[in-house]
């Protein structure tokens, strides 16, 4: 007989859950939703535990079949497959796709390749990660790590400014609006290393981001909400009441653009970046034609440099992508990689497809404001 199978998921971004080994070697597997306080909106997409079996072992991994709720109505968590990632060592990680069962939950099954197997919705990327990030900035004449406040349960929010000296425009990106989506962070590095190494990146704009906005919860394994239930993608435009007991980091960013806007220096073009099923750039509904045409221009500029292939959508109202540009006019989308399948390289993206993207990205930036902002410079 073999050993039981023992589920931990006690540590940073570890996903609290349900879990029990079921005949047959199943592990079926709950992690607990994520509830919205304002609205009763709840979700489940993250995952990150650690299953301890023998090397060797054939085991099956389930989840029961899960209902969010969104806008009010209740959804099947999981229509599609689902790609994830395990791991022997925490570095390096392989893709396991997770297919729906007829009673709608979704299963995987696998050789065990460890005594201790770590499972991931996406490749993980928490405050360790971020701490590397931030440590090779030291040193750097073109990087400045700024704290713009601290999250609501005191962890301090970083911004990142690259730049080359005074006179450009810039550029915000924000990563990590919702704890799960981890694909954002892998891309911001990416971002992050073609400017330090490509010097016409900052000869043509500054960069400047918000690596983890939610960081509280992507350090206790959330799903979608900051640890007061608040999703830090909506509650942008007019009127906005961002506030300490409801979506501080929101706050803090808030005060953070209103101080650039008083210095008249606020970002010419500012992207918020999720992840989905589907991988498409959000685009606002204005009426302002100029703003239309230059977020076409990006499209077109991400077909013809990046992975991109996805396509566009109208965005939700209220978001980052809506609400900078309602507010401020700045040049603002809300971007969602596809983190099940980048189509374009043909597999389940992980850190280094990630971050090849965010490289990719930067040269895509540079040529926007090439084109856009800086003709006639
Ligand atoms: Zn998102």
């Amino acid at each position: 007989m073999p050993k039981p199978l023992y589920v931990s998921w006690a540590f940073e971004n570890g996903s609290p859950m349900d879990w029990e080994e079921l005949p047959g070697g199943t592990v079926s597997f709950s992690p607990c939703f994520d509830y919205e306080r304002a609205t009763g909106n709840r979700q489940l997409t993250h995952w990150h535990f650690k299953l301890f079996g023998e090397k060797g072992r054939q085991v099956r991994l389930r989840i029961p079949p899960k209902e969010n709720v969104y806008g009010g109505r209740r959804v099947n968590a999981f229509p599609e497959p689902v790609g994830s990632q395990f791991s022997s060592d925490g570095v390096s990680w392989t893709p396991l796709v997770f297919h729906p069962s007829p009673d709608k939950g979704i299963e995987a099954s696998l050789t065990l390749p460890s005594d201790e197997t770590l499972f991931a919705r996406i490749e993980p990327y928490a405050v360790p990660q971020l701490s590397s990030l931030l440590k090779s900035l030291e040193g750097r004449s073109e990087a400045k790590v700024e704290i713009i406040g601290e999250t609501v349960e005191g962890r301090p929010l970083e911004m990142i400014s690259l730049s080359r000296g005074p006179g450009r425009k810039s550029a915000l990106l924000r990563a990590r609006a919702h704890p799960w989506e981890a694909g954002g962070s892998w891309f911001v590095e990416g971002v992050v290393d073609r400017a330090l190494s490509d010097p016409a990146i900052l000869d043509e704009l500054d960069i400047r981001i918000l690596p983890m906005a939610c960081k509280d919860g992507v350090v206790r394994g959330l799903t979608r909400f900051n640890v007061n239930g608040c999703d830090l993608n909506r509650g942008f435009g007019k009127g906005l009441s961002f506030s300490r007991d409801g979506a501080l980091e929101n706050l803090h960013l808030a005060n953070w653009l209103e101080s650039r806007k008083a210095s008249g220096d606020l970002p010419s073009f500012a992207m918020d970046l999720h992840d989905d099923d589907y991988g498409r750039l959000h685009l606002n509904d204005s009426r302002d034609q100029g703003h239309m045409e230059r977020m076409r221009l990006l499209e077109s500029l991400m077909r013809e440099c990046t992975f991109f292939t996805e396509g566009t959508e109208r965005g939700a109202g209220s978001t980052f992508g809506a609400g900078l540009h309602e507010l401020y006019g700045i040049d603002s989308v809300v971007y969602e990689l596809n983190s099940n399948w980048l189509a374009s390289a043909n597999l389940v993206p992980g850190s280094k497809t990630w971050k090849e993207f965010g490289f990719q990205f930067a040269e895509a930036l540079r040529r926007l404001f090439k084109a856009a902002y800086n003709k006639g410079a």
